[in-house]
């Protein structure tokens, strides 16, 4: 028994996430010596090359376009942390996320860089998606990929923007910094944007200097969820309305295949909502990238529970039927709670479906090795290894025992033991 499986919580029930249980919790008082990144500017320490974060020390002052932050599994395939990752040994994906002492102005109550945050860490101390997002210099990152981009790991970078007044404008210098030195054609570049506060010409411009794919992080399937979770439901500025105005901007501009919207499934929407938005993204000629919610510590969600399996399994299958196979939600069907209770495709259609796998990999922009495999491929951001949700690897025949039994589509005479996959180590 490995030491993962040992340390295996229990899975999420079986069921759904309803409305009614996933309701966030009220962001409290920031005080007003944390507010805006006040303590981290009056300090004023000056940054020296790589930050790791550590709350326990007062954090320099680092702003983009000169700083930028990156994920864990970034930092250790750049070289710039040491580190393994449960059963990968890279990331396809190069997440740069602007980077600012005032942190990120929205509130959304699934995130773990919402403001509300200011009342207990830092801004680049916040742990984001599961994970602490070390911090270096821009010039630093794109000295180590300009080195040799014929053999990087990376399949792609991400300039993910946050809510904040320069974000916009940073952007623009951080895509300069790297195109100035990095042929866009040898790594695609995908922006993650923040609609809030773009306008037409900003998605015009990031276009015409060599970005690939523009996405939008919807998150929200339905405008209560939207409201709820990322609205003024939790003092957080952004807007449904808005936010698909993006979409629509970015279909003009981008053009069909190139623009994509981010979705988290569990929230509180029910399964047809989700796949009615799946499928009208890609009725706009889009995708969908698709997360299994995880109570991110620390965020005005994190004493809810994780999406059930069972309900996560439906949709991420569900999802990849209607971006990559064809089918529609019309030719599904749904219970009266919502539910999938028939996918739309034969029997035996489905279980090659569901055998080939790659419906439950990691969902976002694709990568080098095929139009259905993403490079983002981050590992565990939705999960803990111990319970993939979105795998980051080619699943193996235990993972797919496990996936089957989930979705309750287990072959005659098949067994699934509990944590079998994990032996595999
Ligand atoms: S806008 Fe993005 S980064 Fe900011 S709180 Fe919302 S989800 Fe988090």
């Amino acid at each position: 028994m490995s030491c993962l499986n040992q340390n295996q919580q229990p899975a999420p029930g079986t069921g759904i996430n309803t409305a009614e249980r996933m309701q966030p919790r009220a962001p409290g008082q920031v005080p007003p010596t944390m507010k805006n990144g006040r303590a981290v500017k009056d300090a004023g320490i000056a940054p020296e090359g790589l930050y790791r974060p550590d709350y326990r020390v007062m954090t320099p002052h680092m702003r983009s376009p000169e700083y930028v932050q990156m994920s864990t599994a970034a930092a250790i395939t750049l070289g710039l942390v040491e580190g393994q990752m449960y059963n990968c040994s890279c990331t396809r994906c190069l997440n740069l996320l602007l980077t600012y002492p005032e942190g990120c102005r929205a509130n959304c109550a699934y995130c773990g860089l919402a403001r509300h945050r200011e009342a207990e860490r830092n801004y680049a101390d916040r742990n984001f998606i599961r994970v602490d997002w070390p911090a270096a210099p821009m010039a630093e990152v794109v000295d180590r990929i300009a080195a040799d981009v014929d053999n990087s790991p990376f399949h792609r970078m991400c300039i993910s923007m946050i809510t904040h007044p320069n974000s916009d404008e940073d952007t623009v210098t951080v895509l300069k910094t790297w195109t100035d030195r990095i042929d866009p054609d040898a790594i695609p570049i995908s922006i993650l944007s923040n609609p809030t506060t773009m306008t037409r010409e900003d998605i015009v411009r990031l276009k015409d200097m060599g970005s690939d794919i523009f996405t939008v992080a919807l998150d929200a399937a339905s405008p209560a969820v939207f409201d709820r979770t990322r609205g003024k439901g939790v003092q957080s500025p952004h807007s449904w309305d808005t936010y698909w105005d993006a979409i629509h901007m970015a279909r003009d501009i981008f053009g069909p295949q190139k623009f994509g919207a981010h979705l988290i499934v569990g929230m509180g929407e029910t399964e047809r909502e989700m796949m009615e938005v799946i499928q009208r993204l890609v009725d706009l000629g889009g995708h969908s990238h698709m997360f299994c919610f995880y109570p991110e510590k620390g965020s005005l969600m994190d004493h809810l529970p994780a999406t059930p399996r069972d309900q996560w399994r439906r949709v991420q299958l569900a999802r990849y039927l209607v971006d990559y196979c064809g089918v529609r939600v019309e030719h599904m069907t749904f219970g009266d709670d919502g539910r999938i209770t028939d996918f739309g495709l034969p029997a035996s259609e489905l279980a090659a479906i569901v055998d080939a796998g790659i419906a439950f990999r990691t969902s976002g922009c694709p990568g080098k090795f095929a139009e259905d495999i993403s490079a983002c491929d981050r590992p565990y951001g939705d999960s803990p290894p111990s319970d993939i949700a979105s795998y980051p690897f080619e699943l193996r025949p235990a993972d797919l025992r496990r996936v089957r039994h989930q979705l309750d589509m287990e072959r005659p005479g098949e067994t699934y033991v509990p944590g079998e996959e994990l032996d595999l180590d």
